[in-house]
């Protein structure tokens, strides 16, 4: 089949599990033109088929996997995917992505989106090898982890081998972080996709494909790849790809996260953590990096094998990276770096997101420390800093056994049911477990953290422009006088717009998909990149102008808003622990202070155009981007803001 558009694989593939139903079915054009790709259109068909009285673990779920215009392409980086469906881990909005090849692989077999429901009578696979199409049966996978499991499809399909992503003992056991992992360590790890996959009895979706992605200009293409190549590794940006990129991959900021005072410890208690070197990325590429990776086509290659020689944890795994040295590493006040390494291994084979689970991990070491959770309870003593519990920690949870069966149900429902006022100290946004950053010392991260809509994650919105003081792109984008004020990470002036720009940018990059590092840190590529790009690849003439880039962003951003809207969020939700609010930071350059939220989210809605008092949205605002029925639906569900 000819695809429809250019830059597109022309086809999505529907999976109805229940009925055991494959159907091919042509890309629309109107998909493609409103929403990108990737989580864009993801967003757009999951509104549109997954009402609110859908819940995550029903068979009615959709778990749909989505690739944009970029994946498989020239232009770098082009390995990434996503996984968009409603989340089990905060019943709300749910999104994960990963790098690899598998999104590639997806593409070159013909597919631009994968959308499966239903749940299968018995474990299956889903076997796409270009356009054979078939569910196999998985009764000998299920209770296999990752590496077993991508081990025994590929010896299945034989040569060439195909790409792989599945879940482990993690999602079957419906574990509601569990993650989804392809090509063994490159993982969509957010808000429990894994375990989606699981309640469907879909162990893995194995994909081999032997076709190309045709683009509208191939010769413009050929010129902005490496236009992009060399930023990424020339140059002032290019530098810092390199020198720390590339060097020590994402840990590398633990050094700088930890002189600003926003290095995640104990618990979120503090943003200092005064063994940070032991975990540092000096010491990371001395003792333990034995290997370089990269997902496809990537100019800065920011994956590190790592491997422990000696000691109770010999063993190797690839990572880990910032947020898991952060979840895993300082926020447990863990220092012994080989059981990190160990637990992320863990966390890799069982299936589980790193950043969850070490939330998990720390909120049992503050119940210990603070006597809600007994030794006789925990089934161990479970103190700060013990690398040997939390490694113990990591299959507990996994198979769901004794205290492990409590956390495997996420922070937020552990605190309902260990009680005890351990709520205070269950640190999440709308039941997602803080990433690695601190709002207190960085005020437009919690922002960030508390309007993002799958809870408190970073690569929704997180701003290094600020952060960094990067005063030139500041002045660029914001002007001179706004970029003045918005250079300080302490103040809250201007926030609202800037971590509204942030998100808008980032709806762009989600939908293409590609990766975001480049736009997040350094901030290399802006919208007026990917409007030259964006044509070049698709022939889409809207793309081509930074305006219309700017509202499909928006379109989608308001899309994703009007989902959780509907199940009833608003305002209220859009708020942070008293951890971050209350408690004065205890230790470094932001001591004393806390994060002073109202005014950054007042901004935020205005800038937004929601309504200031219940951060719901407008009827004119969903009507300015196209969301004419968005808006009709919110009404009926009473879920829109008068005026
Ligand atoms: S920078 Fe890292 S995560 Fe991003 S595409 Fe490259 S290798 Fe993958």
């Amino acid at each position: 089949m000819m695809p429809a558009l250019k830059g597109y694989a022309g086809q999505i593939l529907r999976v109805d599990l229940t009925r055991g139903k494959i159907l091919k079915r042509p890309l629309p054009p109107d998909l493609a033109r409103g929403y990108i790709g990737g989580s864009g259109m993801g967003a757009r068909i999951l509104y549109d088929e997954v009402p609110p009285e859908v819940k995550p673990l029903s068979p009615k779920n959709h778990l749909i996997f989505a690739t944009g215009p970029v994946t498989g392409t020239i232009y770098p980086p082009s390995g990434r995917y996503c996984v968009v469906t409603r989340a089990p881990l905060t019943g709300i909005w749910g999104e994960a992505h990963s790098g690899g090849y598998w999104g590639p692989e997806l593409k070159y077999a013909g597919y631009d989106l994968i959308v499966i429901y239903g749940r299968a009578p018995k474990p299956i696979y889903l076997a796409i090898d270009d356009d054979e199409v078939e569910l196999r049966d998985a009764k000998h996978l299920w209770g296999k982890n990752i590496a077993e499991t991508t081990d025994a499809i590929e010896k299945e399909f034989g040569e060439p081998k195909p790409c792989v992503a599945c879940i482990g003992q993690a999602g079957e056991n419906l574990v509601r972080f569990a993650c989804i992992v392809n090509e063994r360590s490159r993982v969509a790890g957010r808000t429990g996709v894994g375990a989606v996959m699981g309640s469907k009895r879909l162990k893995a979706v194995a994909v081999r494909g032997s076709k190309g992605v045709e683009v509208a200009d191939f010769d413009r293409v050929c010129e902005l790849a490496e236009e992009s190549h060399e930023r990424y590794t020339t140059g002032e940006w290019g530098e810092v790809c390199q020198d720390s990129l590339y060097r020590y991959g994402t840990l590398g900021l633990v050094d700088w996260e930890n002189e600003i005072g926003r290095l995640p410890t104990k618990g979120h208690q503090t943003g200092v953590f005064e063994h940070a070197r032991e975990i540092g990325p000096e010491r990371f590429v001395r003792e333990f990096v034995v290997h370089r990776r990269s997902c496809m086509n990537c100019s800065i290659q920011c994956k590190k094998v790592s491997r422990a020689r000696e000691g109770p944890h010999v063993g190797i795994t690839e990572g880990p990276e910032y947020e898991t040295i952060v979840a895993l590493g300082s926020n447990c006040l863990v220092r012994d770096f080989p059981a990190v390494m160990r637990a992320n291994q863990l966390c890799n084979l069982y299936g589980m997101d790193t950043i969850s689970c070490g939330g998990a991990v720390s909120f049992a070491f503050e119940c210990y420390d603070r006597g809600v959770l007994s030794k006789e309870k925990a089934g161990m003593p479970l103190r700060w800093g013990d690398g040997n519990a939390e490694v113990k920690l990591m299959k507990l949870i996994a198979f769901r056994k004794g205290i492990g069966n409590v956390l495997a149900e996420g922070m937020r429902e552990a605190a309902r049911r260990i009680g005890k006022g351990s709520e205070r100290w269950a640190i999440q946004v709308k039941g997602l477990e803080v990433s690695g950053q601190d709002g207190r010392p960085h005020q437009s991260a919690g922002l960030t953290h508390a309007i993002s809509v799958i809870g408190a994650a970073h690569l929704r919105a997180l701003s290094s422009l600020d952060e960094l003081d990067y005063r030139k792109t500041l002045t660029k984008r914001f002007g001179k006088e706004r970029a003045k004020a918005m250079g300080d990470r302490l103040s809250t002036k201007y926030k609202g717009l800037l971590v509204k720009d942030v998100e808008d940018l980032y709806a762009v990059v989600d939908s293409l998909i590609t990766c975001k590092y480049g736009t997040m840190w350094p901030p290399m590529f802006y919208f007026n990149d990917y409007a030259e790009l964006l044509p070049a690849l698709t022939g889409i003439e809207e793309f081509g102008k930074v305006k219309g880039l700017r509202i499909a962003a928006e379109r989608i951003v308001n899309l994703k808003r009007a989902y959780n809207a509907r199940l009833g969020l608003d305002r209220k939700d859009d708020t942070l622990p008293n951890r971050f609010l209350k408690d004065p930071m205890p230790d470094g350059p932001a001591k004393g202070k806390v994060v002073d939220l109202k005014p950054m989210l007042d901004e935020y809605y205005r800038e937004r155009g929601w309504d200031v008092r219940t951060g719901l949205q407008k009827r004119k605002t969903l009507e300015r981007f196209g969301l004419t029925d968005v808006a009709q639906d919110l009404t009926k569900h009473r879920r829109i803001a008068k005026g």
